[in-house]
């Protein structure tokens, strides 16, 4: 009879066992801390039926077989304790250096009670008639006193440090230590209720139920490692400093026929059941299109890396009626970013910025690409603080007609200044921008600021006749844009024909139906349209002939060339004839010296633009600039 609750502990125990190991398991080494308690609470509820037995046993057996037994299960009752305490302090404190200095007061208090334990007195009782037994005297108060320092610490230390666990976690904590301290206080005062051991299986399975269970880290479908699974994984990687090295395998998985979700979770788990076979590999799937490969040793994920590019050789691989499409990610030290969530900003970060990818399917990171996105995050931060605090300015640049022999337009260029007041030059974060879609509202805030000046100062009075305001190809993109620029527009009550909207050519133009209809659209209400950057990399005549485009801006590079190389001069005639010809205007961009602009002049080069004339200059510098030489 007064083994029952044991052994129902026992068979709890069992149970979870069988369905704790026949899952995948991350094997981490905060996983260990919980299997540190449920082993010893096992051998714990083991050392109390043992003892049980032998104290009915009394008169047949040893007496000092009996003492030693007791003892033992006394001690493995603070053993339980302690190992419930520091699988707390474990959760505080994931770097190891910090846990031990922690750990080792409590293991210290543990080791010199158990030594008392084990020599203090000890007494039993068994009355045959009630079957009522159990153990007393200075050994057994000295168990429940120290029992009672630990629950007591554990309790106060989930709750002081509560900002740094989960309230879940900090409630499922408290339920095990009251459940534990409620069986020690009905067992201190009713010797013969032996409930304590039963009561921290009960605590066990509490934990089991809310946080242990390998399954919550498993995606039912494939059986993979799931997100959460992967932050646990890559937190406790980093906390350790352990070197690892991860594949990340993006899939792009059309169908031809129309299964749609379900033939997408089929060769998701076949594909699952492929990767789990790469040894010494951990597979984690964090989305539909990306699976990562983990291993903590480099040359393993190397070697996985051949076989995968040998099995998925193109990346147009039929299965069925299913094509789908692989791309590698390769980052062989992982620790050059410092968190799991930094890891995976790093690999959509070399994702989208590395067109290379796309034509050859791997890509392998290094410290560099860690540092260019750092440096992106924090142009990120720069630029969302400069344009909440209205630190973004525009500077113009005036451009001059040779036909008319003055000033008649200017270049708006936006500039943004840091918190210690330093100008950031666009260069350094229009990409940024256009890559995060930052670009949207910095486009707006640049083209509100000049249609305020243009409305605040008129500077159609000093001869100019329109100003060019840079596009974003990101922003011709963007259905609302034209709808948004004219609104901007009639809200300062700015002439349409007053503004001229710079286009750079792009080679990979996705959405260009959109941009026609912008572009439309903006010329139906009295905007013009320049190509900027003619001549750069990109160039592609067929633009000028699509696109309803009134100026050619030369880039400064090609304004360059014409006066060092042969090749470039003739190039340029023609590109030159060519426009004329389709009666477009033409800007010279970068003229630097009075040789250039005389030669462009000469040239019959209608517009011309360069630090030659003048720098970009803020506004007010700009408007006694055009005032001064416009007279
Ligand atoms: P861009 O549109 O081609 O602008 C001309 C760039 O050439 C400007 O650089 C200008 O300062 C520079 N420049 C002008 N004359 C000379 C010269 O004689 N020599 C040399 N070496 N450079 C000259 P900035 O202002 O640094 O702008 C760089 C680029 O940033 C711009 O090239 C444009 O693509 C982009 N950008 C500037 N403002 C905006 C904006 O408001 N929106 C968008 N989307 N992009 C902008
Ligand atoms: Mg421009
Ligand atoms: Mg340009």
């Amino acid at each position: 009879m007064n083994i029952l609750t044991q052994c129902c502990g026992l068979a709890l125990m069992f149970l979870m066992l069988f369905f704790y190991m026949s899952k995948r398991r991350l094997r981490l080494l905060s996983e260990s801390s919980f299997l540190h308690v449920f082993f010893v609470t096992f051998i714990c509820v083991i050392l109390d039926m043992l003892s049980v037995i032998s104290i009915e046993n009394m008169g047949a057996w040893n007496q000092n077989f009996i003492t030693v037994i007791s003892r033992l299960y006394l001690v493995s009752l603070t053993l339980v304790a302690m190992f419930g305490f520091l699988y707390v302090l474990r959760e505080l404190y994931p770097q190891f250096k910090i846990y031990i200095y922690h750990a080792k007061y409590v293991i210290a208090l543990v080791s010199i009670a158990d030594i008392g334990i084990l020599i203090a007195p000890i007494h039993f009782y068994y009355n045959p008639d009630t079957a009522a037994l159990y153990s007393y005297g200075p050994a057994t108060n000295l168990t429940y006193a120290v029992a009672l320092v630990i629950i007591l610490m554990t309790y106060s230390t989930s709750v002081i440090k509560s900002s740094k666990l989960t309230t879940r976690k900090i409630h499922s904590i408290q339920a095990w230590m009251t459940i534990w301290m409620a069986a020690a206080i009905v067992q201190f005062f009713n010797n013969e209720y032996l409930i304590v051991s039963f009561a921290s299986v009960v605590g066990i399975l509490i934990l089991y139920l809310h946080f242990e269970n390998p399954e919550f880290n498993l995606d039912h479908i494939t059986g993979m490692f799931n997100q959460n699974a992967y932050y646990l994984a890559t937190n406790e990687l980093y906390n350790y400093e352990i070197d690892f090295s991860i594949i990340s395998v993006i899939f792009d998985i059309r169908f031809e026929g129309n299964i749609q979700e379900e033939g997408k979770d089929i060769l998701m788990s076949e594909m699952a059941r492929y990767f789990f076979l790469l040894p010494g590999v951990s597979v984690f799937k964090i989305t539909d299109q990306q699976v990562l490969l983990l291993s903590k040793n480099r040359e393993n994920a190397s070697n996985s890396l051949q076989i995968l590019n040998d099995t998925f050789d193109s990346s147009l691989s039929k299965y069925d009626d299913t094509i789908l499409y692989t791309k590698f990610i390769f980052i062989p030290n992982a620790r050059i970013v410092s968190s799991g969530k930094e890891l995976l900003n790093l690999v959509q970060y070399v994702r989208v910025t590395n067109i290379g990818l796309f034509k050859n399917r791997f890509y392998e990171v290094d410290e560099l690409d860690a540092h260019k996105m750092r440096n992106e995050e924090f142009m990120e931060h720069e630029l969302e603080d400069a344009m909440a605090a209205d630190r973004v300015v525009v500077y113009f640049q005036p451009i001059y007609s040779t036909a008319l022999g003055r000033y008649t337009s200017a270049e708006a260029l936006v500039r943004v200044y840091d918190r210690k007041g330093n100008l950031l030059p666009p260069d350094s974060f229009i990409h940024t921008a256009e890559s995060n879609g930052m670009i949207l509202h910095l486009g707006e805030i640049v083209f509100e600021k000049v249609c305020k000046f243009i409305h605040d100062e008129n500077p159609a009075k000093y001869g100019l006749e329109y100003i060019e305001v840079n596009l974003s190809i990101v922003q011709c993109v963007y259905k609302n844009l034209a709808t948004n620029y004219i609104r901007i527009m009639k809200k300062y009550d700015v002439d349409p024909r007053f503004i001229n909207l710079e286009i750079t050519e792009s080679a990979s133009l996705r959405g260009r139906d959109t941009l026609i209809k912008n572009m439309e659209t903006l010329i139906e209400y009295g905007v013009s349209f320049s190509l900027d950057d003619f001549g750069t990399g990109q160039s592609n005549l067929n633009y000028i002939v699509d696109f309803p485009f009134a100026i050619v801006k030369f880039d400064k590079d090609m304004t360059y060339s014409y006066f060092v190389s042969n090749k470039a001069k003739y190039i340029m005639d023609t590109a030159m004839r060519m426009i004329k010809g389709l009666g477009l205007e033409i800007v010279s961009e970068g003229v630097e010296t009075a040789e250039q602009f005389i030669a462009l002049k000469n040239m019959d080069i209608g517009h011309i633009q360069g630090y030659y004339l003048s720098k970009p200059i803020p506004k007010y510098e700009f408007l006694r600039f055009i005032q001064e030489h416009n007279a």
